[in-house]
């Protein structure tokens, strides 16, 4: 469930410049599909098309065999979890902003995420620049700490397809393994395409596509595509 297709996508914001010129590639359901490339290449263009937040100029995106234009923003947003680079964090603890939006999980879910997402020693917590009524000031959590807490609950979602935008700040090599390992136990099993910016950092793709200036250059696997430099 969840094959993304999209064949010969054309789009631009500004009728005077083509972002994305004519792009082809599939993701098969239960597959991890990376696209990497410089910045202003399109790539967030691609997340932002895929929940109908533009629609596109030519071409087709379809998901299932569905074309999307044909699919309401609203089950979209269901069917698709993001992991945006940036979170933020609403002044209830670590635990109630990975629950936010699912008042039926149980606390042994809500548990489960926050430990494949590695933040299970957080969850009691306030993020930082909040305090609680006796005063005691919330938790700083760092780039990589917030992004894994996206993780936990997007992991609590479970949606059939995820976005998963990956962080372009100079994180530190350990912080960069956790959120790998977390990124790794939310996208088992599911359709997901992961947004890089460098090849170095991803380490799961079934396949690497490689997008400059709105256009396919390359696509391989891994290992295929480092060799190559
Ligand atoms: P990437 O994610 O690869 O860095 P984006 O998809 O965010 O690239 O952006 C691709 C290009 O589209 C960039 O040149 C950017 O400036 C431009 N762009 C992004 N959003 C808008 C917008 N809302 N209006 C006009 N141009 C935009
Ligand atoms: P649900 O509909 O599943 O209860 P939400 O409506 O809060 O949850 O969000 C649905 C999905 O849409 C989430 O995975 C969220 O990350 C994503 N989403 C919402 N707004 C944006 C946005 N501006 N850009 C990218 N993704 C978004």
């Amino acid at each position: 469930e969840g094959t993304i297709r999209f064949d010969d996508v054309h789009f631009h914001y500004d009728a005077d410049r083509p972002i994305l010129k004519g792009i082809s590639f599939e993701v098969p359901a239960g597959r991890t599909v990376a696209i990497v490339g410089p910045s202003g290449a399109g790539k967030s263009t691609i997340s932002r098309i895929l929940f109908r937040f533009y629609d596109i100029t030519g071409g087709s995106v379809t998901i299932d065999g569905h074309d999307i234009r044909d699919v309401a923003q609203e089950s979209l947003r269901h069917a698709i979890g993001m992991v945006p680079q940036d979170t933020v964090l609403f002044n209830d603890t670590i635990y109630y902003n990975i629950a936010y939006g699912r008042p039926s999980a149980s606390r042994d879910e809500v548990e489960a995420a926050a430990r494949l997402a590695q933040i299970d020693g957080f969850i009691a917590h306030l993020p930082e620049g909040f305090e609680t009524e006796v005063g005691e000031r919330g938790l700083k959590l760092s780039g990589g700490e917030k992004q894994r807490v996206a993780i936990a609950r997007t992991i609590l979602k479970s949606p059939p397809i995820l976005i998963l935008d990956e962080a372009t700040s100079a994180l530190d090599t350990h912080t960069e393994k956790e959120i790998q390992t977390a990124l790794g136990a939310v996208s088992r099993g599911r359709t997901a395409l992961v947004i890089a910016h460098r090849l170095s950092t991803i380490i799961d793709a079934d396949e690497i596509i490689v997008l400059e200036k709105g256009r396919i250059v390359e696509k391989g696997t891994h290992h295929v595509l480092l060799a190559r430099g």
